[in-house]
């Protein structure tokens, strides 16, 4: 594309945003494993992805707004822990886990899903695993950490984000509790 100011589509995701606090910590957490492999995600993308829509026409992005706007649950505040550190081979990914999925989240997911149906966007049949990437191109084991995970992703609003260039821009955001 020789024009970036007129794509016609930009590369779109709901997720729940990482605080700059917390964003450090997952960080120097991060580089206390000393990890030798991989491509470490910069700390200010880290994120916790909620729906990926790929590719999605400018023309469309107003009523997917609107749309994601409509979304009322789960009407809380979400808490996600992430106390799992996994590689994930076939995604060639080192992720911040949960054991647990919140109730709430899965909820919000869902109705994410729900409010996107009628814009046709290829679905994705995965099942859902909340994470947060802290490496990408890793394929080795699942390093050993001295300290266990024990975050607390704390999120009053969830995002749409476009993704560019390895950089992601949030275009919009919600309260969960409205
Ligand atoms: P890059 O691909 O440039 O290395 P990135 O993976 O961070 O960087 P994107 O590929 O745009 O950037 O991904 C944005 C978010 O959407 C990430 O959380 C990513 O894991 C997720 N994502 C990307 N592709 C898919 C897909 N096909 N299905 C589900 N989630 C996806
Ligand atoms: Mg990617």
């Amino acid at each position: 594309m020789s024009d970036e100011s007129h794509e016609p589509s930009k590369r779109l995701f709901f997720a729940l945003d990482c605080a700059p606090a917390q964003r450090r910590a997952i960080a120097q957490w991060r580089s206390a494993l000393q990890l030798r492999t991989g491509r470490p995600v910069p700390a200010e993308n880290f994120h916790l992805t909620l729906l990926f829509l790929g590719s999605v026409d400018v023309a469309q992005i107003a009523d997917v707004c609107s749309a994601a706007g409509k979304v009322r649950v789960p009407g809380e505040p979400l808490r996600v822990e992430l106390d799992r550190l996994d590689a994930w081979r076939r995604a060639g990914a080192l992720v911040l886990a949960s054991e647990q999925a919140p109730p709430a989240l899965l909820r919000l997911v869902y109705a994410l899903e729900q409010a996107m149906l009628p814009f046709g966007f290829e679905e994705t049949s995965k099942e859902f695993r909340p994470h947060l990437t802290l490496m990408r191109d890793y394929r080795a084991p699942v390093p050993e950490s001295t300290t266990p995970p024990e975050f607390f992703l704390h999120a009053d609003h969830f995002a749409l984000f476009e993704s560019h260039k390895g950089r992601y821009r949030t275009l919009a955001q919600w309260p969960l509790i409205r």
